[in-house]
């Protein structure tokens, strides 16, 4: 097991907490997003703490739980053509996959080609 020992940032006790009790955050667009939450075992008071993005990322390599992490994702830059899927098609979808032929008929039988 590995564990973080630190002071309790409310009773002040210094604290060793095995790393799978962390919790781990990254709040979007905060000046400081790191966050790092334990349940102090000396006050059992639950205690957050700021961390910088570098501790963050130690801290999720060490086993610390990831809370909530909200990176901004990419921008959809491939469009599809063609119609919306609607609630036939995936009933089709399903039939198709349960059939004894199995999905291999949906791709052609040949998914490597492309
Ligand atoms: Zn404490």
């Amino acid at each position: 097991m590995t564990f973080l020992t630190t002071s309790c940032a409310g009773c002040s006790a210094p604290v060793a907490l095995d790393m799978s009790c962390l919790l781990v955050a990254v709040v979007k667009d905060d000046e400081v997003p790191g966050r790092l939450a334990y349940i102090c075992p000396a006050c059992r008071e639950l205690r957050c703490e700021f961390v910088s993005m570098a501790n963050v990322t130690a801290l999720l390599a060490a086993g610390g739980t990831a809370m909530h992490v909200d990176f901004r994702l990419p921008e959809l830059v491939h469009q599809t053509s063609g119609p919306p899927l609607t609630a036939d098609d995936l009933i089709d979808f399903h039939a198709e996959l349960t059939t004894a032929d199995g999905p291999e008929t949906l791709f052609g039988g040949d998914r490597g080609a492309q």
